[in-house]
C-alpha cells in the first residue's frame, strides 16, 4: 500500500511567507548556466557534502537538458530539491566557486539546482527504481532527511525498508523547522512524496522508539537498523521566571508556525535569546510576521551573550536580519524572566569580553514573548539499550560510513554529527545505506 503523506493546514502562519529566492525562469537559468567555467577538479563539488557533480548538471541546464540535470543532482542527493532551497550555499558550493577569486559574482548553484529539481517534482520524473528483493529488511528510526536518504538508497538495492516516526508528519525538520521563506511544509512534503514514490518504503508513524517499540523488538524484526533521530527539545535557561507563559523554545515556536495559525495578538515585543542560526531564523520569521501584520508585533530583539563577531550564526543570514529591522543586545546575559503569570520582560546583565557579568549593568528588555534558541537536547541517551553503541556528549559515535560499535546498527544526520545541515544528513544517510548493503553482501550478522 502507498504510504500517505500528511496534509498541511492552509491557514498555518507560514502561508503568508514569500519565497526569498524565487525559481529561475528558463531564460535566467540558461544565462546563469552559461557563465559556469565547468572547472576541472571543481572546488564547488568538493564543497558539497553530497558530492553533486555541479559542473555536469549546470552544463546540462545550459544545453536545455533539464531532465538530465535533475538526474545528476538526485543521483548524488535524493533530497536535492529541498537542499537547493535550504543549503547555506554561501558557505558551501557558491562560497567556493572560482569566480569569487576573480571578483566576479559566483555561479548561483542553489538557484540552478532548484530550477532543475523543481522541474522534476512538477513533472513527476522518477529516475530510480527499487532493486530486486534481497530478502533483507532494515528498520529506520526517524523520518527526517537522514532516514529518507538512507531508505531511498536501500530500496534501490532491493532491501525491505520500514521507517518508524514518533510524530505525525514526515520530513523531519525540513517540514517542521526550516524557515518558510526557504522551504514551506507543503514543498517539503511534496519532496517526501516523490522519494516515497520509489515504492516499498513502509511508514509507521506515531511510534516513539524505544518507549513504544523497544530496540529488542526492532532488532528481531530487521536485519539492520539505521538511527536518524535528529536532535531533541529546545534547551532552557535555568533562571527565575522560566515557567512563565510566553517563554518558549524557538524550535517549538517555529514548528507551530509551520503547522498552524499562531496567536500573536498579545505580543508587541518579541525577544529571541541566542546567536546561532536558529536564533537568526526565529528573528527573521518574527520580522516577516510583523511586516505582514500578524498579531500586534512592534519590535523583535535578539539577545546574545557574545559579540557580533563571535556569533555562531551565518554572517549572511545575520546581514539579512539587520536589513529587515532586527534589534539586538550584544554581550547580554539573561538573569530572569519578569512578569506575574505571563512574561513582560527579560532581565539581563552585561558581560565583559571574557563573558563575566559586569556589576551594576542590569537592564530589562520589554518582552511579551521570549523564544529560547540556546541549543537542543542530544538524544544519545535513547540508545542506552543498544549495547555496543557508543555515545559521546549525547552524540552517537560511528565510523566514517555510519557504523556504530554494534554490528548491523548505523546512524546518520544530526544525532550523529551533533546538528549540521540537511545536506549533511542526506549524505550521511546515503553513505550509511551503502555501508548497510556492503554489510549484507559480506554476510554480516549482528552480534
Ligand atoms: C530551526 C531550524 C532551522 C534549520 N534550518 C536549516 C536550513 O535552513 N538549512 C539546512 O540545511 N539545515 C537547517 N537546519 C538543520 C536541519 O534541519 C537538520 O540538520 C536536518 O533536518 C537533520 O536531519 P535528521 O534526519 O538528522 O533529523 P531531523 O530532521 O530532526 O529528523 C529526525 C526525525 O526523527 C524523529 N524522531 C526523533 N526521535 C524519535 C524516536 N525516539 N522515535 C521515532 N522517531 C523519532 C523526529 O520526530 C524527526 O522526524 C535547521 C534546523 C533547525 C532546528
Ligand atoms: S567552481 Fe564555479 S565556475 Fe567552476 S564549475 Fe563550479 S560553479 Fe562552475
Amino acid at each position: 500500500m502507498k504510504p500517505q503523506v500528511p496534509a498541511v493546514d492552509p491557514k498555518r502562519a507560514e502561508a503568508v511567507f514569500e519565497d526569498a529566492k524565487p525559481r529561475y525562469t528558463v531564460q535566467q537559468a540558461k544565462v546563469e548556466a552559461n557563465r559556469c567555467l565547468y572547472c576541472h577538479d571543481a572546488p564547488c563539488i568538493k564543497a558539497c557534502p553530497t558530492d553533486i557533480n555541479i559542473p555536469e548538471f549546470i552544463r546540462k541546464i545550459g544545453t536545455g537538458n533539464v531532465q538530465g540535470a535533475a538526474r545528476t543532482i538526485l543521483e548524488s542527493n535524493v533530497l536535492g530539491t529541498s537542499c537547493a532551497r535550504v543549503c547555506p550555499v554561501e558557505v558551501l558550493c557558491v562560497g567556493d566557486c572560482v569566480h569569487n577569486l576573480q571578483g566576479v559574482p559566483p555561479i548561483q548553484i542553489g538557484k540552478l539546482q532548484r530550477f532543475a529539481t523543481d522541474a522534476a517534482m512538477d513533472a513527476g520524473w522518477q529516475f530510480f527504481e527499487a532493486g530486486k528483493d534481497t530478502g533483507k529488511s532494515v528498520g529506520l528510526v526517524g523520518a527526517g532527511p537522514a532516514s529518507l536518504a538512507a531508505a531511498h538508497r536501500l530500496r534501490r538495492f532491493g532491501h525491505k525498508v520500514t521507517i518508524y516516526e514518533k510524530g505525525n508528519t514526515l520530513g523531519g525538520l525540513n517540514t517542521t523547522g526550516v524557515a518558510p521563506y526557504k522551504l514551506k511544509a507543503d514543498a517539503s512534503l511534496a519532496e517526501v512524496e516523490w522519494i516515497l514514490s520509489i515504492g516499498g518504503i513502509e511508514i509507521v508513524s506515531n511510534v516513539e522508539v524505544p518507549t513504544q517499540l523497544s530496540w529488542a523488538e526492532l532488532e528481531k524484526k530487521h536485519d539492520a537498523l539505521f538511527l536518524g533521530l535528529g536532535l531533541g527539545a529546545d534547551s532552557w535557561l535555568d533562571v527565575p521566571g522560566k515557567q512563565l507563559a510566553g517563554v518558549r523554545g524557538a524550535v517549538d515556536f517555529i514548528a507551530e508556525l509551520k503547522a498552524k495559525p499562531v496567536d500573536l495578538s498579545a505580543v508587541k515585543h518579541a525577544v529571541v535569546v541566542g546567536g546561532g542560526n536558529t536564533a537568526i531564523d526565529a528573528v527573521r520569521e518574527l520580522l516577516v510576521l510583523k511586516a505582514k501584520k500578524v498579531g500586534a508585533l512592534e519590535s523583535v530583539t535578539m539577545v546574545y551573550r557574545g559579540t557580533e563577531a563571535g556569533m555562531s550564526g551565518y554572517v549572511h543570514e545575520w546581514a539579512y536580519a539587520k536589513e529587515e529591522g532586527a534589534q539586538v543586545s550584544w554581550q547580554a546575559q539573561p538573569i530572569a524572566f519578569e512578569g506575574k503569570d505571563r512574561v513582560t520582560g527579560l532581565r539581563c546583565t552585561r558581560l565583559d569580553a571574557a563573558k563575566k557579568p559586569i556589576a551594576g549593568t542590569d537592564f530589562t528588555v520589554p518582552a511579551d514573548l521570549v523564544l529560547l534558541a540556546v541549543g537542543q537536547a542530544k538524544l544519545g541517551a535513547l540508545v542506552a539499550g543498544l549495547a555496543g553503541v557508543k555515545v559521546d556528549k549525547g552524540v552517537i559515535v560511528t565510523d566514517e560510513a555510519g557504523a556504530t560499535g554494534r554490528p548491523g546498527v548505523y546512524a546518520g544526520g544530526d544525532c550523529r554529527n551533533g546538528g549540521k545541515e540537511v545536506v549533511n544528513a542526506a549524505g550521511e544517510g546515503r553513505d550509511a545505506a551503502e555501508a548497510i548493503d556492503a554489510f549484507f553482501k559480506a554476510g554480516g550478522r549482528r552480534g
